[in-house]
């Protein structure tokens, strides 16, 4: 069985036929329409392409999922706002794509979608999991008993957002303090800055200076990697999921960010110290593929 999984970010499509073992078979990259009117039929345009390559026929695809980085209506199918495409705001795309298709197709957010791939990519299918993605800020996605958390208005899992310091810097959603102002990875590049690093800083930058033995980037790694634990800590206590898994360009750092978080979590979650069982906190595995093999598996959402 195939199906095709499509990422739609601010700045690339991805798209991909992908197994329903989570395979993919062909996968491609197309520049989003600067118009996100046109979007519908763009995706279109990227399956028609997408399928010609590949030798399938659009007959032979099941079903198609596409994550969109914004909010969505997911019963029908539209996307109601996209802070990162212009002009995307009520497209109702599932409805257009499926009937030029002939594919039943569906839609979510992108986190969402990603959180879902490693989800359903794990080789035990955790009974909770929480996926966190650290890059320009903090997203996520919460799978509950197999199913997405969708909330109200398909908008929940916004987990950047925990207020970690009131007194804090504003963010963008308004309020002061949130998590992401502290343990995204812009925010890893500003408190590089801060500490009077210059030049080309990225957030590897502290990671790379740390291995020369440079202890200020090790202060400045420690101070960060101590809100990324509050934060997971704060989301095991709440929803003691099995599984917690790191995503994001920076997760590929692996031990480094693992260590401290999982030291943190251990001895301030509020079941510690007891013998109960503890959450596994783990790098994810798919990174740039977990938004399409998600995409794919929307299906099984509905
Ligand atoms: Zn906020």
């Amino acid at each position: 069985m195939k199906n095709i999984g499509i990422d739609i970010g601010g700045t690339f499509i991805k798209a991909a036929i992908v197994e329903n073992t989570g395979k993919i078979i062909l996968s491609s990259k197309t520049p989003t329409p600067k118009d996100g009117a046109s979007l519908p039929e763009k995706v279109v345009e990227i399956i028609r392409e997408l399928t010609d390559k590949a030798g399938v026929a659009i007959s032979d695809i099941e079903h198609i999922g596409m994550g969109v980085p914004g909010v969505c209506d997911v019963k029908h199918g539209r996307v109601i706002s996209c802070t990162n495409i212009e002009g995307c705001s009520n497209v109702s795309i599932c409805e257009y794509v499926s009937k030029q298709t002939g594919v039943p197709s569906f839609i979510d957010n992108d986190a969402n979608c990603a959180a879902l791939g490693e989800y359903m990519m794990s080789k035990t299918k955790p009974n909770g999991f929480v996926f966190v993605t650290l890059g320009t800020g903090v997203g996520g996605g919460i799978i509950l008993n197999g199913k997405i958390l969708r909330g109200i208005n398909c908008a929940a899992g916004e987990i950047g957002h925990i207020v970690i310091d009131k007194a804090g810097e504003r963010c963008n959603c308004g309020r002061y303090g949130c998590w992401e102002r502290y343990a995204s990875v812009s925010a890893l590049v500003r408190q590089t800055k801060q500490a009077g690093f210059t030049g080309n800083v990225t957030g590897k930058t502290v990671f790379e200076e740390r291995i020369k033995g440079n202890r200020l980037a090790d202060e400045v790694l420690d101070t960060w990697l101590r809100y990324v634990a509050e934060g997971i800590c704060d989301l095991v206590n709440i929803f003691q999921p099995e599984v917690v898994a790191i995503g994001g360009g920076i997760s590929r750092e692996g031990d480094i960010i693992l260590k401290p978080v999982r030291e943190f979590v251990e001895k301030n979650v509020v079941t510690a110290p007891t013998s109960l069982k503890k959450t596994e906190i783990k790098i994810s595995q798919l990174f740039n593929d977990a938004g399409v093999v998600g995409a794919s598996f929307l299906y099984t959402q509905n």
